[in-house]
Protein backbone atom coordinates (compact mmCIF):
# COMPACT_ATOMS: atom_id res chain seq x y z
CA UNK A 1 0.00 0.00 0.00
CA UNK A 2 0.84 3.26 -0.85
CA UNK A 3 0.91 5.67 2.23
CA UNK A 4 -0.88 8.73 -0.26
CA UNK A 5 -4.60 9.18 -0.45
CA UNK A 6 -6.53 7.15 -3.08
CA UNK A 7 -9.63 8.52 -4.75
CA UNK A 8 -12.21 6.60 -4.12
CA UNK A 9 -14.88 6.34 -6.70
CA UNK A 10 -18.28 7.68 -6.30
CA UNK A 11 -19.88 4.96 -7.55
CA UNK A 12 -19.03 1.35 -7.24
CA UNK A 13 -20.31 -2.30 -8.55
CA UNK A 14 -19.66 -4.18 -5.34
CA UNK A 15 -20.21 -7.43 -7.23
CA UNK A 16 -17.52 -6.67 -9.70
CA UNK A 17 -15.14 -5.44 -7.10
CA UNK A 18 -15.74 -8.24 -4.45
CA UNK A 19 -14.14 -10.47 -7.44
CA UNK A 20 -10.97 -8.35 -7.26
CA UNK A 21 -10.82 -8.35 -3.47
CA UNK A 22 -10.68 -4.47 -4.10
CA UNK A 23 -9.38 -2.28 -1.23
CA UNK A 24 -10.36 0.73 -0.55
CA UNK A 25 -9.24 3.62 1.81
CA UNK A 26 -9.40 7.60 2.08
CA UNK A 27 -12.17 10.12 2.65
CA UNK A 28 -15.64 11.17 1.65
CA UNK A 29 -16.71 15.19 2.58
CA UNK A 30 -19.84 14.94 5.27
CA UNK A 31 -21.08 17.05 2.84
CA UNK A 32 -22.09 14.64 0.19
CA UNK A 33 -24.19 12.80 2.65
CA UNK A 34 -27.39 14.89 3.16
CA UNK A 35 -29.60 12.33 5.39
CA UNK A 36 -26.97 12.53 7.64
CA UNK A 37 -26.07 15.86 7.66
CA UNK A 38 -29.51 16.59 8.27
CA UNK A 39 -29.51 15.04 11.61
CA UNK A 40 -26.23 16.47 12.35
CA UNK A 41 -25.31 20.39 13.86
CA UNK A 42 -23.35 21.09 10.16
CA UNK A 43 -22.08 19.43 7.68
CA UNK A 44 -18.14 19.74 8.21
CA UNK A 45 -15.81 17.67 8.03
CA UNK A 46 -14.71 14.50 6.22
CA UNK A 47 -15.54 10.41 6.47
CA UNK A 48 -12.75 8.54 6.33
CA UNK A 49 -13.00 4.82 5.38
CA UNK A 50 -11.16 1.78 5.25
CA UNK A 51 -13.18 -1.23 3.47
CA UNK A 52 -12.50 -4.14 1.38
CA UNK A 53 -14.78 -6.23 -0.84
CA UNK A 54 -14.30 -9.95 -0.57
CA UNK A 55 -16.47 -13.22 -1.65
CA UNK A 56 -17.10 -15.51 1.68
CA UNK A 57 -17.40 -19.06 1.82
CA UNK A 58 -20.99 -18.85 1.34
CA UNK A 59 -20.04 -16.91 -1.95
CA UNK A 60 -22.06 -14.17 -0.41
CA UNK A 61 -20.59 -10.47 -1.44
CA UNK A 62 -19.26 -8.84 1.28
CA UNK A 63 -18.35 -4.94 2.43
CA UNK A 64 -16.16 -5.17 5.49
CA UNK A 65 -13.99 -2.60 6.79
CA UNK A 66 -14.11 0.80 9.18
CA UNK A 67 -16.02 3.97 9.49
CA UNK A 68 -14.60 6.63 11.37
CA UNK A 69 -16.14 10.25 11.30
CA UNK A 70 -16.22 12.97 13.58
CA UNK A 71 -19.51 14.71 14.38
CA UNK A 72 -21.43 17.31 16.23
CA UNK A 73 -25.24 16.56 17.23
CA UNK A 74 -27.17 18.76 18.97
CA UNK A 75 -28.10 16.85 22.92
CA UNK A 76 -32.19 16.53 23.18
CA UNK A 77 -31.53 16.93 27.11
CA UNK A 78 -29.64 21.00 26.75
CA UNK A 79 -30.28 21.70 23.44
CA UNK A 80 -26.25 22.57 22.93
CA UNK A 81 -23.51 21.40 21.21
CA UNK A 82 -22.15 17.81 21.75
CA UNK A 83 -19.28 15.61 20.15
CA UNK A 84 -19.88 12.75 18.70
CA UNK A 85 -16.74 10.84 17.47
CA UNK A 86 -18.06 8.00 15.11
CA UNK A 87 -16.03 4.64 14.81
CA UNK A 88 -17.75 1.69 13.29
CA UNK A 89 -16.58 -1.73 12.13
CA UNK A 90 -19.46 -2.95 10.25
CA UNK A 91 -20.05 -5.97 7.87
CA UNK A 92 -22.74 -5.53 4.77
CA UNK A 93 -23.99 -8.48 2.57
CA UNK A 94 -25.22 -7.54 -1.21
CA UNK A 95 -27.84 -9.27 -2.47
CA UNK A 96 -29.08 -8.70 -6.32
CA UNK A 97 -32.65 -9.79 -5.56
CA UNK A 98 -35.02 -10.31 -3.08
CA UNK A 99 -34.77 -14.00 -3.74
CA UNK A 100 -31.39 -14.39 -3.16
CA UNK A 101 -32.00 -11.87 -0.26
CA UNK A 102 -33.94 -14.76 1.55
CA UNK A 103 -31.99 -17.49 0.66
CA UNK A 104 -29.03 -15.66 2.56
CA UNK A 105 -27.96 -17.93 5.63
CA UNK A 106 -28.37 -16.19 8.89
CA UNK A 107 -26.55 -13.45 10.69
CA UNK A 108 -25.82 -11.76 7.60
CA UNK A 109 -26.90 -7.73 7.50
CA UNK A 110 -27.95 -7.70 3.53
CA UNK A 111 -28.89 -4.75 1.57
CA UNK A 112 -30.40 -5.51 -1.86
CA UNK A 113 -28.33 -4.21 -5.18
CA UNK A 114 -30.79 -4.34 -8.26
CA UNK A 115 -29.01 -1.80 -10.39
CA UNK A 116 -24.96 -1.27 -10.13
CA UNK A 117 -23.37 0.72 -9.72
CA UNK A 118 -24.47 1.97 -6.55
CA UNK A 119 -23.22 5.39 -4.60
CA UNK A 120 -20.53 4.47 -2.18
CA UNK A 121 -21.50 7.17 0.17
CA UNK A 122 -24.98 6.07 0.09
CA UNK A 123 -23.63 2.67 1.74
CA UNK A 124 -21.53 4.45 3.90
CA UNK A 125 -23.70 7.14 5.04
CA UNK A 126 -26.18 4.30 6.00
CA UNK A 127 -24.08 2.67 8.08
CA UNK A 128 -23.52 5.82 10.19
CA UNK A 129 -27.30 6.72 10.23
CA UNK A 130 -27.78 2.80 12.05
CA UNK A 131 -25.08 3.94 14.55
CA UNK A 132 -26.58 7.25 15.37
CA UNK A 133 -28.27 7.19 19.04
CA UNK A 134 -31.86 8.03 17.99
CA UNK A 135 -32.04 10.46 20.94
CA UNK A 136 -28.61 11.86 21.56
CA UNK A 137 -27.90 13.17 25.06
CA UNK A 138 -24.33 14.27 26.51
CA UNK A 139 -22.89 12.39 29.50
CA UNK A 140 -24.85 13.56 32.87
CA UNK A 141 -21.19 15.19 33.88
CA UNK A 142 -20.88 17.18 30.43
CA UNK A 143 -24.48 18.18 30.34
CA UNK A 144 -25.00 22.17 30.55
CA UNK A 145 -28.90 20.84 31.16
CA UNK A 146 -30.84 24.07 32.53
CA UNK A 147 -33.26 21.49 34.16
CA UNK A 148 -30.44 20.74 36.31
CA UNK A 149 -29.34 24.31 36.77
CA UNK A 150 -32.71 25.54 37.81
CA UNK A 151 -33.22 22.61 40.59
CA UNK A 152 -29.68 23.76 41.62
CA UNK A 153 -31.15 27.13 41.90
CA UNK A 154 -34.42 26.87 43.42
CA UNK A 155 -32.28 25.14 46.19
CA UNK A 156 -30.11 27.77 46.73
CA UNK A 157 -33.69 29.85 46.65
CA UNK A 158 -35.19 27.95 49.53
CA UNK A 159 -32.36 28.25 51.60
CA UNK A 160 -31.24 31.72 51.51
CA UNK A 161 -35.59 32.35 52.06
CA UNK A 162 -35.02 29.79 55.45
CA UNK A 163 -32.43 32.55 56.45
CA UNK A 164 -34.70 35.93 56.10
CA UNK A 165 -37.35 34.19 57.92
CA UNK A 166 -35.12 33.28 60.66
CA UNK A 167 -33.80 37.07 60.85
CA UNK A 168 -37.62 38.31 60.44
CA UNK A 169 -39.46 36.02 62.61
CA UNK A 170 -42.97 36.80 63.58
CA UNK A 171 -43.04 35.78 67.17
CA UNK A 172 -40.16 37.92 67.93
CA UNK A 173 -42.77 41.01 67.21
CA UNK A 174 -45.35 39.20 69.39
CA UNK A 175 -42.83 38.56 72.36
CA UNK A 176 -41.98 42.25 71.95
CA UNK A 177 -45.89 43.58 72.73
CA UNK A 178 -46.42 41.04 74.91
CA UNK A 179 -43.69 43.18 77.21
CA UNK A 180 -45.01 46.04 76.37
CA UNK A 181 -48.26 45.28 77.68
ZN1 LIG B 1 -26.50 18.21 27.21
Amino acid sequence: MSGQHQRLPLEVDPFRLATREEHLQGTIPLKQMKRLTSALLNDEGDVFIDVGFSVDINHVVLLTGQIKADTKLICQRCMEEMQLPIEIDFQLAFAKSEAEMERLPEGYEATLVEDTPIMLSDIIEDEILLALPTIPKHQDENCHSDKLAESWNKQQDIETNTENVKQDNPFDILASLKTDK
